[in-house]
């Protein structure tokens, strides 16, 4: 028995899937190894244009050897988006290193230069720069790459990119993810493309990927047996999943254009109503809307998104909060923050006004004009 009818995210096989793990299994290569993985990460390596690419057992694994391979350690400081999934900021503490959040701006959603600059300005007057900075592409929206990548170039500090959620989307025509020094996506369950649970650290940086391989399978040294002279962890992702990455990733481009239709679909049905608007594209990129998101003012519709997640759980469709900003969150507590404008938090007005609507690539449109009218039934507004 499921709670839900509609999810928000559910996984979209194709078919294919089966095939690779077919050939996984008719070779014995049922291990955290095989040609399933290689295929896997060339195929990543073409698509977002990088010269690297290390499929891991998920996309936190990635992000914490990413900063692994930037030197974190006890007592650093790591900068990290404030409105993202804990993943984003859980590798810092895995490192002993300490985060500093940095407020959204309004026209992405995204990593504000402007906080950023304030932040690094004053990091920099206190010889306490950061060690990496860990810019969040928003339910698939791009950052400010422009931008944030120019701020952090004249601090000299490396970002990685937490593109979990933009795969197959694009920034001033590149791939999202490709921007940073290293650049990781997910391949979770609820992600636009899954392998179930599985993750990807990719980078132009080939000495660096190449020791990330070497840290994920727990830092053996090249000799006949077993060394080790630093502290490595097993995150290699299985030939068997990666077989499903390999079918879903064939389709990435198809999965990115339904996801779009859905969203699309939502702008025609809700725009008209007074106080909803949706979460926006900056000009010169292409969000794969992961999820379709808007935003709802109380006081014109009424009611506050919970209310309507609620309504909508009632008739078995889900529907979330937006992230709730991390320098909220109790496990940051005391944690410096950086708003976007001295008395304005972007973060803090999404997380309370923000709903994620079902955006799966397989929704019918009969689904679709379920969850519509159920919005509407809420709203009490008539659909025209
Ligand atoms: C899903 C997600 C992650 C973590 O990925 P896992 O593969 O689940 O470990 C990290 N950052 C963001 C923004 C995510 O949405």
């Amino acid at each position: 028995m499921s709670t839900y009818n509609i999810y928000l995210s559910p996984p979209h096989m194709t078919g294919q899937e089966q095939k690779y793990i077919n050939l996984a299994f008719s070779t014995n290569w049922v291990a955290p190894l095989g040609p399933n993985v290689e295929a896997f990460e060339c195929a990543l390596e073409n698509y977002a244009g990088v010269k690297k690419a290390l499929a891991v057992s998920s996309g936190t694994a990635a992000i914490h050897l990413a900063l692994r391979l930037l030197n974190v350690g006890r007592g650093d400081v790591v900068f990290c988006s404030t409105l993202t999934f804990v993943a984003s900021a859980n590798p810092i503490l895995y490192q002993g290193a300490t985060p500093v959040f940095i407020d959204s701006e309004p026209e992405s959603w995204n990593m504000s230069p402007l906080a950023l600059e304030r932040a690094l300005r004053e990091a920099a007057r206190k010889g306490r720069l950061p060690k990496a900075v860990i810019i969040v592409n928003l339910y698939g929206q791009s950052a400010k790459m422009d931008e944030l990548l120019s701020i952090c170039q004249q601090y000299d500090v490396p970002v990685i990119e937490d593109a979990a959620e933009s795969l197959g989307s694009e920034y001033k025509g590149k791939k999202s993810g490709s921007f940073g020094m290293f650049g990781v996506y997910s391949f979770n369950g609820n992600k636009i493309i899954t392998t179930s649970g599985g993750g990807a650290l990719i980078s132009n940086d080939e000495a660096a990927i190449e020791k990330a391989r070497f840290l994920s399978t727990q830092a053996r040294d090249p000799a006949l047996y077993y060394q080790h002279h630093t502290v490595g962890y097993n995150y290699r992702m299985s030939n068997i999943l990666a077989g499903i990455g390999r079918a879903q990733l064939e389709v990435l481009d198809e999965r990115v254009a339904a996801r779009r239709a859905i969203f699309a679909r939502y702008v025609q049905a809700l725009q008209h109503i007074d106080g909803v608007s949706f979460m926006p594209e900056l000009p010169d990129s292409r969000s794969n809307r992961w999820l379709t998101v808007l935003t709802i003012e109380e006081e014109k519709v009424g009611v506050n998104p919970l209310a309507i997640i609620r309504a909508l759980a009632e008739q078995k469709i889900e529907a979330r909060c937006v992230w709730k900003p991390l320098h909220l969150q109790p496990l940051f507590r005391g944690a410096m923050y950086y708003p976007h404008e001295e008395d304005v938090s972007v973060s803090e007005n999404l997380f309370a006004n923000g709903l994620c609507l079902p955006s799966g690539s397989a929704m019918t449109a009969e689904e679709q004009n379920k969850v519509i009218t159920a919005f509407l039934q809420k709203l009490q507004v008539r659909s025209c």
